[in-house]
């Protein structure tokens, strides 16, 4: 059950210990959605397009219907469109937000009124939370009996590494989901590890100042490059830009050592990079790279 560091957490994040379900990375909360809430091969689950990938690879592995609402060109969701998917055997609805891969902080009216007039369970992933300068939907958990916030260490706390995620609901649900996990999901050492780094949250709040400092510069400076078309708004640790020819553009970065995401294939975002703001020397390189590369 993890108590100790339970605790810690329960502390930084302003709510109560009984909110809390620590698993192997959020993939695992994830995963656990589908396998609590969902019949297979009866329910459905409800998500916004383009997003997570996770979402759809879980409700595919456990067979439950998948059902994809398009956003708007500014990867913004349109509510009635997301209640017109909805039907009796839909269980859970899907928002991130900050979205992945599109960068943007969700339209919260939307979010909400969804919350409000869906009956089922609405995920917020908030995985890039710490870089979206809007509050956490973790304040409106004790109003809310269906909502259950994602967050992990996988992003600003630079561990991914060490898989630990968290999901934040009310005590009904968390005690459902410590139910259904396996009993030891979260190793010591992971748990060890996190501790250390909750003991000294303050770092975090550093790095993600400096992230954010280099996001504003690296934007602007790409929005300049030859290859590029538009960097779309950012409220993440990384930026979605529509190039000229995504895909030769990813293969000579790929020649300079550079590795960003190729998302074209993905709604919405043909021609699109997906870049992750680095350290100032990675940026610079990446910088000067695209400045040398004539297309
Ligand atoms: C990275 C990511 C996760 C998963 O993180 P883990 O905790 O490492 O499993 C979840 N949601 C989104 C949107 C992500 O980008």
């Amino acid at each position: 059950m993890q108590r100790d560091l339970k605790r810690r957490i329960a502390n930084i994040k302003g709510v109560a210990q009984e909110s809390i379900f620590l698993g192997n990375g959020s993939d695992e909360a994830i995963d656990l959605m589908y396998r609590i809430f969902c019949r297979p091969g009866v329910d459905n689950a409800v998500a916004i397009e383009p997003t997570y990938g996770m979402y759809g690879v879980c409700a595919d592995i456990n067979d439950v219907e998948y059902r994809r609402v398009l956003m708007d060109d500014d990867f913004q969701p349109n509510a009635d469109k997301i209640l017109a998917a909805i039907d009796s055997n839909t269980k859970l609805v899907f928002f991130c937000s900050p979205n992945n891969p599109s960068a943007n902080n969700i339209d919260r009216k939307v979010i909400d009124r969804v919350l409000d007039s869906f009956d089922g369970i609405v995920i917020v992933d908030e995985a890039y939370i710490d870089f979206a300068g809007v509050p956490s939907y973790l304040r409106q958990l004790d109003s809310r009996p269906n909502l259950i916030v994602l967050q992990t260490f996988s992003k600003a706390w630079g561990m991914a590494g060490i898989r630990l995620g968290m999901a934040f609901a009310q005590p009904e649900i968390i005690g459902i989901m410590n139910k259904v996990k396996y009993p030891y999901n979260v190793n010591l050492l992971t748990q060890q590890r996190a501790m250390e780094e909750v003991m000294q949250y303050d770092r975090v709040q550093g790095w993600v100042e400096s992230i954010l400092k280099e996001r504003t510069r690296l934007m602007a400076e790409f929005a300049k490059l030859d290859c590029c078309i538009k960097v779309y708004p950012s409220d993440a640790n990384f930026f979605l830009a529509r190039v000229k020819d995504a895909a030769t553009t990813y293969n000579y970065l790929v020649d300079c050592g550079i590795i960003v995401r190729n998302r074209s294939k993905i709604a919405l975002c043909g021609n699109s990079l997906r870049v992750t703001i680095g350290t100032v020397v990675e940026n610079n390189a990446l910088l000067d790279a695209l400045r040398a590369f004539n297309n």
